[in-house]
């Protein structure tokens, strides 16, 4: 896998789903049998995954098998809860301890770890010990939202690496100079992001989106950048992500990237998570029939982003969206492929929120 290649697969099965990614990647190329393997996830809080806030133990359980299978036997599990959450209390609320009984994957909780500071470019941060020493990094954030960055995923995951007194610290210095500066230091092997269930607008959950998706990819930038478009942002209005970029991190540039698809979006007709208050207001704008989670969850965060800017009080019809349009002509506007009978329409299955919310901002001013 090169640094500019992104691998997607649609569904919702996390475990087979990321077994194929695994394989189609070919990660036991990069690690050595000695190497000590160490999985980040995001357990910011003691949330279960289905509230859009924590990793998915489906994903975690399918890469422990994947690499077990092959006699990889050196992993443990690495995080720290954010400020005043327990990490301990999360690995038991996700169902993380019970993962490390049944695989003999130990739990090593960062906030009860040695640390020391390290340089990145004449910024001085402190990073836990653990993080250090484990030879092969697979970082595995969620796709969400974050009420002060706009987004967190892959660089915002690597904080999970650092004491609770650097958190607070971080945030003393407005986030994003340091989330990019501590991707100095610490640069995972691959990082394979959590597009299942995510959250609309906060780290902690409370709206989950589910986006139906895994992503994967070796450079922790473009995978922000991607992930940003995903979510209606453009990449460089993500602070970190310029910075990241501007420091040699990585490069956010997406035309330059290699975007494969290994399956088309099959995850069928959406599974109804418990919607947040926020979710349910923006529903409002949507005529739905049938649509596929991926899709309808880009459309949830691309109006999210409308409504953010001020505009989308001024959209004055619903959209279109599912496999209950297709073949219809509707007098109206559309989103995804199966829309296309509609007026106006985004093309995609599934369109990214950005393009949404571009198209949705053309027809308001329109
Ligand atoms: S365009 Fe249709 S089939 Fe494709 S993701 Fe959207 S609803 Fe599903």
């Amino acid at each position: 896998m090169n640094n500019n290649d992104i691998y997607v697969i649609y569904g919702d099965k996390g475990k087979e789903m990321v077994k194929q990614l695994l394989s189609a990647i070919k990660i036991e190329e990069e690690i050595d049998k000695t190497d000590l393997i160490g999985l980040k996830p995001n357990l910011v809080v003691a949330k279960k995954p289905e509230s859009g806030a924590t990793t998915s133990t489906d994903m975690i359980i399918g890469i422990i098998e994947y690499l077990k299978e092959r006699g990889y036997n050196k992993l443990i599990i690495l995080e720290g809860s954010w400020v005043g959450d327990s990490t301990q209390e999360a690995f038991k609320v996700c169902g993380y301890d019970k993962i490390s009984q049944k695989y003999n994957v130990p739990l090593f909780d960062t906030k009860r770890d040695h640390y020391r500071p390290y340089d990145a470019d004449g910024m001085s941060i402190n990073v836990c010990d653990k993080a250090m020493e484990v030879d092969y990094l697979i970082n595995l954030p969620v796709l969400k939202g974050h009420c002060q960055t706009s987004i967190t995923c892959a660089l915002k995951n690597m904080k999970g690496c650092i004491p609770d007194k650097e958190k607070r610290r971080f945030h003393t210095m407005g986030l994003h100079k340091p989330i990019a500066y501590l991707n100095k230091i610490i640069r995972p092997s691959i990082t394979i992001v959590d597009g299942l269930i995510g959250d609309l607008d906060f780290e902690e959950g409370g709206n989950p989106v589910e986006m139906n998706r895994i992503i994967a990819g070796k450079d922790p930038v473009l995978v922000d950048a991607y992930a940003a478009e995903l979510m209606g942002y453009d990449p460089h209005d993500i602070g970190y992500i310029k910075i990241a970029e501007s420091i040699g991190v990585g490069n956010a540039d997406l035309s330059k990237a290699n975007i494969a698809e290994l399956n088309s979006n099959t995850a069928g007709v959406r599974r109804f998570t418990d919607a947040g208050n926020k979710a349910r207001y923006l529903a409002k704008w949507v005529e739905e029939k049938d649509a596929c989670s991926a899709c309808y969850g880009s459309l949830i965060h691309a109006l999210a982003r409308l409504d953010e800017q001020g505009l989308l009080k001024r959209l004055d019809q619903k959209v279109c969206i599912g496999q209950g349009f297709k073949g219809q002509s509707v007098d109206g506007i559309g989103v995804g492929t199966c829309a296309r009978g509609c007026g106006q329409w985004v093309k995609g299955c599934p369109p990214k929120a950005k393009d949404i919310l571009d198209f949705l901002k053309k027809c308001i001013t329109d």
